[in-house]
């Protein structure tokens, strides 16, 4: 069945802003997630010339937004944005939606090693020191010059993966991961490619898509939008076939899943990088002010690490709300400092499990104030209003008798909270919408009118594999 909206899509933009309860909501998309350390910090002390609404947050695709934009200072924005080197094209500036692998080449267990490292190893690793931060300027480029997909929804999404199927997770719409010999596997065509070939295919993926959703719109009396494959009436299936255009299928690589490591840790070339949570993806400006401080000490003379303007190798935005530095040149004090900052850099810190949409007051809907109730319940150590029986997620109206729409918004105390299993995630949201939620099985914590809804959540695939 089609799922097509009978609307454009309205991704906000750093130019069209999405009008919240607290200001102006800008998006600015940063292509594989990654940023100059200054620019981090230009923007947060542009959020926090904003007043008291104004912030910097990481969203799920390792972009940046900035809430509380008032009205008057939407073109000095855009200005600022344009300065900053974030908006390399206007007619294109919502469509560079490209995740990438966040830990490429640092932790040695998918591709894009640095210099020196040896490949993962065994059958069909990767090309050692290939640099997933190129591909990702590659397609950026490609994505930009290329007037017909100007035309894309502010939702589309690429996706290249380093290997370790991390972004493959994220159900991307036109991907790319590594595969035997030094080719790329091409999502959802379905084929093999040398790397020279990877970025035309996701181009031509993202027309092909065009059309289909063109011919999906027409098809149904053309007032519907097709904003991603899986919209499509077939779920992609004839869109896929189209793509091979009489290639043999290739086997899809199978993944080396990796942790996603919180702290500090040693490359597999010596050198040392780190990874910050933020707490519910919101960014305070010394803590932005401490990453641009750590990533503009660290030259990189080996050049394999993609510098920035200035030289220091841009930081890397992941889809979990953290922030990574890809070269630290004093790991001995960096926890502390950012410690003292509101980042969290324990791996077993309830902040890595919780996540939060915006709740009350910056959105209209939310019944809800979900930040703080979140806050109050990791406080407790617990990442959810009620929970479980015997380590099970559990999907109905009582957990050990407690009804689960009748805990009160705002009025969680911690002897109202049993601890979820080890590992569990949860995310808050403030209404039904579920803005922002996680891929992959989690608990969802929703706002209503009686109180919070908890259940499991995630499970089902969000996107047809083709
Ligand atoms: S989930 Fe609801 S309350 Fe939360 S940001 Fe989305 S629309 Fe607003």
């Amino acid at each position: 069945m089609s799922s097509g909206r009978s609307r454009p899509d309205r991704c906000p933009g750093a130019l069209v802003l999405h009008e919240a309860a607290d200001g102006g909501l800008a998006r600015i998309r940063l292509p594989g997630g990654l940023v100059d350390g200054g620019v981090l910090a230009a923007l947060a002390a542009l959020a926090e010339s904003f007043g008291e609404p104004g912030a910097v947050e990481l969203t799920s695709r390792g972009n940046l937004q900035l809430r509380g934009v008032p009205l008057g200072r939407r073109a000095e924005l855009a200005d600022r944005v344009a300065e900053l080197g974030l908006l390399p094209s206007a007619t294109h500036e919502r469509v560079r939606n490209i995740v990438a692998s966040p830990f490429a080449g640092l932790t040695g267990a998918g591709t894009g090693s640095p210099a020196g490292t040896p490949p993962p190893g065994g059958d069909g690793a990767p090309a050692a020191g290939m640099r997933l931060e190129d591909l990702v300027r590659g397609l950026d480029e490609a994505l930009c010059a290329d007037p017909e997909l100007a035309g894309l929804s502010g939702r589309f999404l690429f996706g290249l993966d380093d290997g370790t199927g991390d972004i493959v997770a994220l159900a991307p719409d036109a991907w790319a991961t590594p595969a035997p010999e030094g080719h790329w596997w091409i999502g959802p065509a379905g084929v093999a490619v040398d790397r020279s070939g990877a970025v035309g295919e996701l181009q031509a993926a993202a027309r092909a898509f065009l059309r289909a959703a063109a011919d999906a719109a027409t098809g149904i009396g053309g007032d519907h939008s097709f904003w991603r494959v899986r919209d499509l009436p077939d779920g992609g299936a004839e869109l896929a076939a189209g793509l091979r255009a009489g290639r043999p299928a290739a086997p899809r690589p199978a993944p080396r899943p990796a942790p996603h490591p919180v702290g500090t840790w040693r490359r597999p070339d010596g050198a040392h990088a780190a990874a910050v949570h933020v707490p519910l993806g919101r960014l305070t400006r010394p803590a932005a002010d401490l990453l641009a401080t750590v990533a503009a000490a660290t030259r990189v003379d080996d050049g394999r690490d993609q510098a920035s303007p200035r030289g220091d190798p841009p930081l890397r935005i992941t889809p979990w709300r953290s922030i990574v530095v890809p070269c630290l040149g004093d790991p001995s004090s960096f926890a502390a400092r950012a410690r003292r900052t509101g980042l969290v850099t324990d791996p077993g810190s309830m902040w890595t499990r919780v996540t939060a949409c915006a709740g009350r007051p910056g959105c209209a809907s939310a019944l809800a104030d979900v930040r703080a109730d979140a806050a109050r319940a990791v406080t407790a150590g617990l990442v959810a209003p009620v929970a479980l029986a015997d380590g099970a997620l559990v999907d109905g109206a009582l957990v050990d008798g407690v009804p689960v729409g009748g805990v009160p918004a705002g009025g969680i105390r911690a002897g109202d909270m049993p601890s979820g299993p080890p590992g569990v995630r949860a995310h808050w949201s403030g209404c039904a919408r579920r803005c922002g939620r996680p891929t992959g099985p989690h608990m969802e914590v929703v706002a209503g009118p009686a109180g919070y809804l908890v259940r499991a959540a995630g499970a089902e695939p969000k996107e047809s594999r083709w």
